[in-house]
């Protein structure tokens, strides 16, 4: 029986669909093929369920009711409910909230050419773990470290899933069951409960600190030495700096340290700067970070950083070093289950590519991080241009992006940023309503306003040599367009 047959009768419970009813309504088996009938159960029973609430909470009658289930309402409302909890997957964002590298937005965007590869890699079988002349069994990250060495220098290196596992596989595999030397300036939480001592007790090392939280010196951890320790551990404060009287050790000291004892030495460098001469340079700009190779030229065993930070690649932990150092972390067992799978590989070994041809200024993070306040006050016109069309006010001001994730703690990139009001929303109201848009925009509040910052834009078709990538101007224009429409009706 279909339910808007039913006399309404006053009750509006006796209105209300059973689950099944819902499933078999015309409109919601045509949803079928799209999700699955298990999914659209349950999306049913929430369905059914919300308006038993609503007839029990008094603001559901039954004539209410019977407008909703008219004219195939049943089949409109699952549509809805679909589309809400497909919007809470992984979806392409706009990045307007001026952190570059936003963790919450996935950090590095990677290159055109560099997701085409991981797609082709994804997509079919491929040269992963054996060799091609041979037919042997060989190792997954055998070209990427040469590719790396090619690029910083090293000896050997291998990938992992992420930095925060890079440190850890370091660890476990250097010292597990001895003892670690680290500076109380460095015991450090990265964030996301990345804090070192933590790191340390999960690979099964003693921490010895040593020094004090501003100043460290070499004696410090000469003097923490005993016969059980195994390595010497050097961290990157991240999004955490210590100014004003202040000594760190050396790296160089550190590693002549290691060596007349035997012991390794290993750098977590995190935000990981790579300045191949080809590229403009970006150290300066993020505030004088270590340069990878500069770290591997100290002498240190161990060097580890992000794929997805400075160097613009896919989410990885990478670790260069010196070829008896790697080994000893390639037969831990935890890089068994640390390592990067086939589509992660193929987007490093791309993404060094492209900078060993000298093309690596057009990775989308360095673009941002590299864009000069110059470069971004047309886009900023534009932008305001079209948003002042739709009806906001938009002034533009000075502002400061961030390279964020910790990758140059404090340092503050000018450029300008938009200064948008809409007559019909708060500024909590605006950036709720973008959130929620198709696809979603991620800005930033300040005081009475929403500000927009051009330079986490990917530019698609509009900027030189770098098509490919989605536009992120024009479809930021039309979700804007999107919100007066709906705000307007
Ligand atoms: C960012 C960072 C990490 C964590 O790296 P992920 O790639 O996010 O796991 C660890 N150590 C330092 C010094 C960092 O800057």
């Amino acid at each position: 029986m279909e339910p808007s047959t039913r006399p309404a009768g006053g009750n509006p419970y006796r209105l209300l669909p059973a689950v099944d009813e819902v499933l078999r309504d015309p409109g919601v088996v045509a949803l079928v093929e799209n999700v699955g009938r298990g999914v659209l159960r349950t999306l049913a029973q929430r369905l059914v369920e919300s308006w038993r609430e609503e007839i029990k909470e008094g603001v559901l009658d039954a004539a209410q009711l019977e407008t909703r289930l008219v004219d195939g309402g049943l089949g409109r409302a699952m549509g809805e409910l679909l589309n809400e909890d497909r919007a809470r997957g992984l979806h392409r964002a706009i990045n307007v909230s001026g952190v570059v590298l936003n963790t919450g937005l996935g950090r590095a965007p990677v290159h055109p050419e560099v997701a085409a590869r991981m797609e082709a890699a994804a997509r079919s079988f491929c040269v992963l773990e054996v060799d091609r002349i041979s037919g042997e069994r060989n190792r997954r990250d055998e070209r990427l470290s040469q590719l790396l060495g090619r690029l910083v220098g090293s000896e050997e290196g291998i990938a992992v899933n992420n930095n925060a596992g890079a440190a850890l596989l370091t660890m476990h595999a250097l010292a597990t069951g001895k003892e670690a030397i680290v500076s109380r300036g460095e015991l450090v939480e990265i964030g996301g409960s990345f804090r070192v001592p933590e790191v340390m007790a999960a690979a099964g090392v003693r921490m010895v600190e040593v020094g004090a939280t501003n100043r460290t010196r070499i004696a410090d951890y000469e003097g923490g030495m005993t016969a059980e320790t195994a390595l010497l551990m050097k961290v990157h404060p991240s999004n955490f700096r210590v100014v004003g009287f202040t000594s760190e050790v050396k790296p160089e000291e550190l590693a002549a340290l290691g060596r007349q004892h035997r012991v390794a030495s290993a750098w977590d460098l995190g935000s990981g700067l790579v300045e191949a001469k080809t590229m403009r340079p970006l150290g300066a700009r993020v505030g004088g970070e270590t340069e990878v190779s500069d770290a591997l030229a100290s002498g240190i065993d161990i060097v580890s950083f992000s794929g997805d930070k400075l160097l613009g690649g896919p989410q990885a932990g990478l670790i260069v070093g010196t070829a008896e150092a790697v080994a000893r972390l390639r037969q831990d067992p935890l890089y068994r289950a640390l390592r990067c799978d086939k589509v992660t590989l193929a987007g490093l070994e791309a993404t060094v590519e492209l900078i060993l041809a000298g093309r690596g200024d057009e990775l989308p993070a360095r673009l941002m991080l590299l864009a000069s306040s110059e470069d971004l006050h047309p886009i900023a016109e534009q932008l305001k241009e079209a948003l002042m069309d739709l009806g906001f006010k938009v002034k533009i001001e000075e502002g400061e992006s961030q390279p964020g994730s910790g990758s140059a703690p404090g340092i503050f990139l000018k450029g300008p940023v938009l200064r948008v009001t809409d007559p019909k929303r708060s500024p909590a109201g605006l950036a709720a309503a973008l959130r929620a848009s198709s696809p979603p925009v991620f800005a930033r509040v300040q005081g009475d306003a929403l500000l927009l910052d051009p330079r986490t834009l990917l530019r698609g078709a509009t900027s030189s040599g770098a098509s490919g990538m989605p536009d992120d101007q024009e479809d930021l224009l039309k979700v804007f367009a999107s919100l007066v429409s709906s705000a307007g009706a």
